[in-house]
């Protein structure tokens, strides 16, 4: 049996403890249940302050297989510490049950308002915020580069395997593609740039902590153990060297990286709603112009854009829930 730090957390055995060093001088604090923190053994060897989290979605398994091999290199000696580090393992009694969610899905409960509906996913989303909060103000205050990487994996296939969202960011603001040629570096395919603010993970962070913050999809969800099938091992190396403090820099991104922005959001806006697409359909299939993609009271949503694709089409969702996105090709970083 393994003795992981995810092993632990998964048996509930980790607790809160006084701050700690490893034999090389690494520092480790657990800051609450699945959420460990790292810091160099020498203050100028920090390089950057980055949050690596996944879990989330608790059936999201191969992230949480990476993050764990992650960290158990870090705490067996192997890999060596130059950055501020949080791993954060997310929605950890869905992560038990093997289940997206217990009650809510948990990325969509961050950047709430105070009055919407409390619960197990609720509270865990707020405490996370707090530990995020409290991690990147030191990041702030000695002006280190901030990044976020929020690991999923999708419900979908999808024509392209690994690609990442980057949420809107923050006023007076454009999209980096720096960022973008970093996330190329580590085998990201399409990097899909959002129109609107959002309530995910990752929008938290850019918004709130000025991080570099994406939510990466790596392949489709698949049980513990059974996530041969994906290669992670350029996302891995990139981890890597960003924790042993390589901060790629200069990188321009690659012509086949695929980039795209949100031509439109499909809202359900009434129970007579009716979406005319196959909800199994992989991410990013693409739409001919004039196909019928929902039909909603007294409203028809058809395709009128060129290159057209799908993303994320669901149509178990509530009245004024997403049933789907259309995106476009875009070449502009412009917000
Ligand atoms: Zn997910």
């Amino acid at each position: 049996m393994s003795n992981s730090f995810l092993e632990q957390t998964l048996a509930g055995k980790t607790c809160i403890a006084l701050p700690y060093c490893l034999p090389n001088g690494t520092h480790v604090q657990v800051m609450d249940e699945g959420v460990i923190r790292f810091e160099p053994k020498n203050p100028g060897d920090r390089q950057l302050d980055m949050v690596l989290s996944c879990g989330i979605h608790g059936n999201e398994t191969a992230p949480v297989e990476l993050l764990d091999r992650i960290v158990s290199q870090i705490l067996e000696g192997q890999l060596k510490v130059r950055a501020r580090v949080l791993c954060v393992f997310g929605n950890i009694e869905a992560m038990r049950q093997g289940v997206r969610c217990i009650d809510q899905d948990m990325n969509r409960l961050f950047c709430r308002l105070p009055d919407v509906e409390d619960g197990d996913e609720a509270r865990r989303a707020a405490m996370l915020e707090m530990q995020l909060m409290r991690f990147f103000s030191r990041s702030i205050q000695d002006s280190k580069p901030r990044l976020h990487y929020d690991l999923h994996t999708a419900i979908h296939g999808s024509l392209i395997e690994k690609f990442a969202i980057y949420p809107l960011p923050p006023q007076g603001r454009d999209f980096d593609p720096l960022q973008v040629a970093r996330l190329a570096s580590a085998g990201v395919d399409a990097v899909l740039l959002q129109s609107t603010t959002s309530t995910t993970f990752s929008f938290f962070s850019s918004q709130h902590c000025g991080a570099a913050a994406f939510t990466i999809e790596l392949g489709r969800a698949m049980p513990f153990g059974q996530n041969g099938g994906v290669d992670l091992s350029k996302m891995q190396a990139y981890l890597e060297g960003l924790i042993s403090g390589d901060l790629p820099d200069g990188d321009v991104v690659p012509a086949h990286l695929g980039l795209y922005k949100v031509s439109r959001e499909i809202i359900k806006q009434s129970d007579a709603f009716v979406l005319h697409i196959d909800a199994k359909m992989d991410n990013f299939t693409p739409l001919a112009p004039g196909t019928i993609l929902a039909e909603d009271e007294g409203m028809q949503y058809v395709v009128h854009e060129t290159d057209a694709r799908v993303i994320f089409p669901n149509p178990d969702i509530a009245v004024g829930q997403r049933a789907g996105l259309v995106i476009v090709p875009t070449e502009s970083y412009l917000r």
